[in-house]
């Protein structure tokens, strides 16, 4: 018997879901091994005799969290993918503002109205609501990530994200340092495995992927030095993808 495979959209975007249909030679290969059951962006079928769950966004609704629930009850195996399953992600910035504003913000005066149609509660990680086995993390999800995770639980081996800072994966690209342009990078305090894309990309890192475990101790402490910056300065610019982290405190 194939292992049986489920995936769940929650509030997101659905781009980590993209990321699994992107990866078409690997995904094909995974079938060989394992039975998908529930993929609303891929087939039409809704099993729900699923092991292993994956989920795709944050919680973000009164409705979401029964829903969560019940899916935490049937997997053995609940994995969170991307930024806003893990961290609660760009959705936890409306956790700043009340939720009626939101609700005006967005679909206007009369929304709140319609508070019970909306209801809107502030954004949370999936960890936040139930138990979680795995994360995968990043916005979107690192695609080689999942694989190496699906091959992990299929043999039966560990699991296990980097736990060194996005500038060590920076510095062997041979990147530039962002903060030498004189801009602001998370880098020090990230959690690696997306091999700096965004920096070799010109850009900077916006955290994407989290804090590092116990930034304080394993940050690039020498280059915020060199920057006259310390880990407290640059985990203050956390709050894109990590928002849930400072209003939950
Ligand atoms: S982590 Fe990014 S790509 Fe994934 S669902 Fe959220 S916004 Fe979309
Ligand atoms: S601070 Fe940013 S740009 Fe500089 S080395 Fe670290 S990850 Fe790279
Ligand atoms: S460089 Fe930073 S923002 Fe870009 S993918 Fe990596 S962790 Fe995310």
């Amino acid at each position: 018997m194939k292992p049986k495979l489920a995936f769940f959209d929650f509030t997101g975007c659905e781009g980590c879901q993209l990321e699994v249909l992107n990866f078409e030679t690997e995904l094909v290969e995974l079938l060989q091994h394992v039975d998908i059951v529930n993929f609303r962006e891929a087939i039409s079928e809704k099993g729900q005799d699923y092991e292993i769950a994956f989920i795709d966004g944050a919680v973000t609704t009164e409705s979401e969290i029964p829903r969560i629930e019940k899916i935490r009850q049937q997997a053995k195996i609940l994995v969170a993918m991307g930024a806003c399953a893990c961290l609660g992600g760009v959705n936890c910035l409306k956790n700043f503002h009340p939720m009626e504003e939101n609700l005006k913000i967005v679909y206007g005066a009369n929304a709140c109205e319609y508070v019970w149609y909306y209801n809107t509660i502030p954004a949370r990680p999936v960890s936040a609501v139930v138990p979680v086995e795995y994360e995968l993390p990043g916005c979107p999800m690192n695609r080689y990530e999942f694989i190496k995770l699906a091959k992990a639980l299929l043999l039966g081996k560990k699991f296990e994200l980097p736990n060194y800072p996005v500038c060590v994966e920076c510095k062997q690209a041979g990147n530039v340092c962002a903060f030498d342009r004189g801009e602001i990078c998370l880098g020090p305090v990230t959690r690696a495995g997306c091999n700096a894309i965004c920096i070799t990309n010109g850009r900077r890192c916006w955290g994407c992927r989290g804090l590092v475990d116990d930034p304080n101790v394993n940050s690039e402490k020498e280059i915020l030095q060199k920057h006259g910056l310390t880990v407290a300065d640059i985990l203050g610019q956390f709050r894109l993808f990590d928002g849930y982290l400072e209003v939950s405190k």
